[in-house]
């Protein structure tokens, strides 16, 4: 049984992990993490969630809790994840990151850890989206430089960041594919004269609103046809489960870096 630990354990993630946990027959909740001084700390992880007492109760600081877990999920903020790599580092606890939004410091820190301990990073844990990037990879080396190619992603009205980190990890699947840099053809966002689309951008288009858990479509479009591949969540748990399922995979592996496509054997 693998015991798992999770950062941003009150947070919209953090309870339906906890409910993920509890469904898969492999892991056990091994202690809750939430933001020191918040007024949940002591409340039962289990109750938090309308499940029933589990047992553990929030707490405020990883480094105090190390005997309770193996593994850490950490659905929380950029400045928590990297708190949470370099507390995992020093310890020896294997380490899965969810959140998005990391800049350039947090992101080596999880970087840092992977050098240590083994590390499940991604913008997204859901098997659908996964099985996306796939997908794109192909469409874009078969309709290659005769397309144009635009992302739209849509979330809810709480989310911090844009556009998502899944809609970055898809521009970043399709312009590997065509051999172009991400960062230099990207546009996020148009207003006003913008005169003709150069073929080789990818555009980026994003939507905020109500409660809306991830779509995404990444278009392809060309003259006469248009080919879109699209992914919708309707529930937190299809992420939750594949950060569970990520965990139990990276339990005893080698220190290193590894992704979704290797969790899925795709
Ligand atoms: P949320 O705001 O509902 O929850 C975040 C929680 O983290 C809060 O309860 C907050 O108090 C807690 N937190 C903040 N600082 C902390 C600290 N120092 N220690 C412990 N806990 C701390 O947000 P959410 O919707 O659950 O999303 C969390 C993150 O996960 C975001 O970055 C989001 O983009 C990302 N996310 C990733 C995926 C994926 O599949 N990779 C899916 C959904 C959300």
């Amino acid at each position: 049984m693998v015991r798992i630990g999770i950062t941003g354990a009150a947070g919209r993630m953090g309870r339906t992990l906890i409910e993920a946990i509890e469904e898969h027959p492999g892991a056990t909740l091994g202690a809750a993490f939430e933001r020191p001084g918040s007024s949940l700390m002591g409340v039962d992880a289990g109750e938090l969630c309308g499940r029933g007492r589990a047992g553990v109760c929030l707490q405020g600081v990883v480094a105090e809790a190390l005997d309770a877990f193996d593994v850490l999920i950490d659905f929380s903020s950029p400045e928590a994840t990297a708190e949470a790599a370099e507390v995992a580092a020093q310890s020896g606890k294997a380490l899965v990151v969810g959140t998005t939004g990391l800049d350039a410091a947090q992101q080596s820190a999880v970087d840092r850890a992977a050098l240590r301990v083994p590390v499940c990073q991604a913008a997204n844990f859901s098997t659908g989206v996964n099985l996306s990037l796939v997908l794109l990879e192909t469409a874009a080396r078969v309709l290659g430089d005769t397309v144009d190619i635009e992302i739209v992603e849509a979330h809810h009205r709480h989310k911090r960041d844009a556009p998502s980190g899944t809609a970055l990890a898809m521009g970043e699947v399709v312009a590997q594919a065509l051999g172009r840099d991400l960062h230099a053809v990207a546009v996020y966002g148009r207003e006003g004269q913008t005169g003709p689309r150069a073929r080789e951008t990818i555009g980026f288009a994003t939507v905020r609103g109500g409660d809306i858990v991830g779509d995404h479509t990444v278009m392809f479009a060309a003259d006469g046809e248009r080919l879109e591949i699209s992914h919708k969540a309707s529930s937190r748990m299809a992420f939750a489960r594949g950060a569970v399922r990520a965990a139990v995979w990276l339990a005893g592996r080698e220190p290193g870096r590894y992704g979704m496509r290797e969790v899925l054997g795709l």
